[in-house]
């Protein structure tokens, strides 16, 4: 493999991993990366735990990745979550189970992860040129702006690992779509994955809310039903749980001009049993205090029902019931895509091949979000991310002749 060379564009999970592999079987790797510091959304990442994969059974886990699991398969059999923690440990990084079955490393943040892998990718001669912004092609050769000015690179055999289109400013702003579709590649339209929605809130509840969580509460929409909290935000809602429906309710406003998110603001208390307790509850006290005290709502619990039903106080201690086991909260759109913590679309997955490579562009590569597949926040986002930058090495050593 001597003088084989290798140009991955882009140092984020996807594009190191692969150049982490590509190294170690004995090529010349060099990245370039647009930020001055690589890896920006994976340290983001870590800022609030690192959540790097998922220890639920693998045949639940491959199931997240919904239309793209047939595509992902043999990248994820090849980098199954527990490959995943041993190969944190080689660097050094020891991982755990929380209590949702999401893994962190012990350290939960991803930066001595990332000094660790970073130093062992300079041991293994891996050249990282930082402030190098791909700008698309010159006829075949790729064109970087550079500090020292514009650079033009030979096209050889390169990985593209650009990421998808959310929290641009981390470096990931999408800008290679309109290249690779004026080569011929489709391109599914990015949208926003994992996101918070837009809700119209009265300035009274913005006001005294934004920043509450309201905790805990069982959520319902197609996507399916899950327990766990959520954050009222100035503009509407987000949080894990809202995550976990956003594909449903995105995908939802192609059908519908509102989609809606079913809460059950009191989980552990049947209906009957509530009804019941309002009912008991003095009749002089206060509604707030009677949702307090007899249905046991928190501040925020009952300001909701108020927000969304202004007519509560004259309903029955039924039909109050009935609502705090399903109300309803209809979203009016997802936020922007520079906010949500990953996107949908991407490459269309006909035009790649099973070693990664595009099929129209001999010797170009593709790897990490930039594909067209979206999952759930959980630790799925990285682990993919981790084994298609993986595989799409192993079809770059494939392709180039390369026997282990
Ligand atoms: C706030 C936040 C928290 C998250 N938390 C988690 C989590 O806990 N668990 C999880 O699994 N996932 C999480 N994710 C998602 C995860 O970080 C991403 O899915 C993952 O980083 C994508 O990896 P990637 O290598 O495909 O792309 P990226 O990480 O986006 O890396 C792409 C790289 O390419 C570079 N680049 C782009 N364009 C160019 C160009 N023209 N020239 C040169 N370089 C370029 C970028 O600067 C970037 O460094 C989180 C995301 C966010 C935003």
């Amino acid at each position: 493999m001597h003088g084989k060379t290798v140009a991955i564009i882009g140092g984020g999970p996807a594009g190191l991993m692969a150049a982490d592999v590509l190294s170690a079987a004995g090529l010349t790797v060099t990245v370039y990366e647009a930020m001055p510091t690589v890896a920006r959304k994976f340290l983001m990442a870590g800022k609030s735990g690192l959540n790097i994969t998922h220890a639920e059974d693998y045949d639940g886990f491959v199931t997240r990745f919904g239309h793209a699991q047939s595509k992902l398969q043999s990248a994820l059999d090849d980098f199954t979550p527990a490959m995943l923690r041993d190969w944190a440990l080689s660097l050094g990084q020891e991982t755990f189970t929380g209590t949702s079955g999401r893994v962190f490393p012990v350290a939960m943040k991803a930066s001595p992860l990332l000094r660790a892998w970073l130093s062992r990718l300079n041991a293994q001669g891996v050249e990282i040129k930082t402030r190098h912004r791909w700008a698309g092609f010159d006829g075949n050769a790729l064109v970087f702006q550079a500090p020292s000015g514009d650079v033009t690179v030979e096209q050889g055999t390169v990985l593209l690992a650009l990421g998808g289109a959310s929290w641009p400013k981390l470096g990931s702003d999408a800008a290679w779509v309109p290249w690779l579709r004026q080569k011929g590649i489709a391109i599914n339209d990015f949208q926003p994955a994992n996101c918070g929605f837009d809700l119209e809130w009265s300035d009274h509840f913005r006001g005294r809310f934004a920043g509450a969580p309201v905790k805990s509460v069982v959520t319902t929409s197609q996507a399916g039903r899950f327990e766990g909290e959520f954050v009222v935000t100035r503009h509407g809602i987000e949080g894990s749980l809202v995550y976990a429906h956003s594909a449903a309710l995105r995908d939802a406003f192609q059908r519908t001009d509102r989609p809606t998110l079913m809460v059950d603001l009191a989980p552990g208390r049947m209906q009957q049993r509530l009804t019941h307790d309002l009912e008991r509850h003095p009749r002089k006290d206060s509604l707030s205090n009677r949702l307090r005290k007899a249905a046991g709502l928190s501040p925020v619990k009952v300001a909701l029902l108020r927000e969304r039903r202004p007519e509560l106080s004259a309903m029955s201690a039924f039909d109050i019931a009935a609502l705090i086991k399903a109300l309803p909260i209809a979203v009016t759109s997802a936020r922007p895509i520079a906010e949500a913590i990953s996107s949908a679309g991407g490459i269309d997955w006909r035009e790649i091949d099973q070693r990664y490579m595009l099929k129209s562009m001999p010797g170009i590569f593709a790897a990490g979000e930039m594909l067209d597949w979206e999952a759930p926040t959980g630790g799925y986002l990285l682990t993919a991310c981790f084994a298609t930058g993986k595989a799409a090495a192993k079809g770059i050593i494939d392709m180039l002749g390369h026997t282990r």
